[in-house]
């Protein structure tokens, strides 16, 4: 075995960083997927994928219990490294999964080369970090939409788990999707709609735009810590990191800690009434105007093209 993936499940899905963290692993060696949704084992093949270690018996809600099977898994079968999403939740499974089996860890990591060196991005992409961990399973948490996935299909061998999960010194009661629109997920999204100050508190029109595309909707954190938006739509350094087809910027003056989550974006197309704010510096176009009136024209000229 060389490297070990843990499957991100997402609204009874396989979620996108899935793909990627696959695409990472095989870099290095063969890739086995950690899985505990039986149902989805069909949506895997769509990932270069070796084998899938299918759990039953734990909760894929709760880290410690996810942290026992890696940590049994790494303890079994000696992988090189295990791979997670870098989210909230990933990176506690990764250090509880570090502290069980006494390995290296590495958090938000943006790029992983073959000899298991990662790259990190800090102080809003000031900074470039590599770093390599020493022991012999490297513990990697990796943001999600850092790489475009390798989209070979592969038909994996399957393991059932045979370990045993002991009772958890913490228990989840209950898990709930929160409530949402039909809107998709920020971070899996094709094309992202971002509002900041400059929408004064009034994302109709963009929630509109966002929804002629089919798009997510995000926010800076002006927009995030003046109520406007939930803080969980926030873009850059202290939010999400994205990278879709397209990311649209309304109201948002570019400074450097939202660019650090979606200046990797494929296309970036701005919208400010400032010339010369920083957000065209990194725009592919750009409309100097009045969000107001410029966003609703763009939504009817959109409308009007569909059938
Ligand atoms: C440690 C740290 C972490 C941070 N993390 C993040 C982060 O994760 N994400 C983040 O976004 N920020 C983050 N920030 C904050 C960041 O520095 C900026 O303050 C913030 O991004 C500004 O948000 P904004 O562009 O919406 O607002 P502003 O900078 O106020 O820009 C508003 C823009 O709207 C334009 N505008 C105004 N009216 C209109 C109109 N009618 N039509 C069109 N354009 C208009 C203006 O010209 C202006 O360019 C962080 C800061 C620190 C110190």
């Amino acid at each position: 075995m060389s490297v070990v993936i843990l499957v991100d499940e997402f609204d009874g899905k396989v979620a996108r960083s899935t793909g990627e963290l696959a695409t990472f692993a095989a870099r290095i060696g063969d890739v086995t997927a950690v899985l505990f949704d039986e149902n989805l084992l069909p949506q895997l093949s769509e990932f270069c994928i070796d084998k899938v270690i299918v759990v039953s018996d734990a909760n894929r809600n709760s880290p410690a219990e996810v942290a026992q099977v890696l940590s049994q898994i790494v303890k079994e079968k000696s992988p090189k490294a295990i791979l997670v999403t870098s989210t909230i939740t990933g990176k506690e499974i990764a250090a509880r999964t570090a502290i069980r089996t006494n390995s290296g860890i590495i958090t938000d990591a943006i790029d992983l080369a073959s000899d298991l060196t990662t790259t990190q991005s800090i102080f809003g992409g000031a900074l470039i970090v590599k770093a390599r961990v020493q022991s012999s399973c490297a513990i990697i948490a990796i943001r999600s939409n850092s790489v475009d996935i390798d989209v070979t299909k592969s038909s994996p061998g399957i393991e059932r788990f045979s370990g045993s999960i002991s009772e958890s010194l913490e228990r989840v009661l209950s898990v709930e999707m929160a409530a949402k629109g039909n809107r998709p997920e920020l971070t899996e999204a094709t094309i992202v709609v971002s509002g900041g100050a400059g929408t004064k508190g009034d994302f109709g029109p963009l929630e509109e735009f966002a929804d002629s595309l089919g798009a997510a909707v995000g926010a800076s954190r002006a927009a995030t810590d003046a109520g406007w938006y939930p803080h969980s739509s926030q873009v850059g350094q202290t939010g999400k990191t994205v990278r879709p087809q397209l990311y649209v910027a309304v109201g948002i003056s570019g400074a450097i800690q939202h660019r650090a989550g979606m200046q990797t974006s494929k296309l970036i197309i701005a919208v400010n009434t400032d010339a010369d704010a920083p957000i065209f510096d990194i725009a592919d176009f750009g409309v100097v105007g009045d969000l107001f009136s410029v966003i609703p024209q763009a939504t009817a000229a959109i409308k009007a093209k569909k059938p």
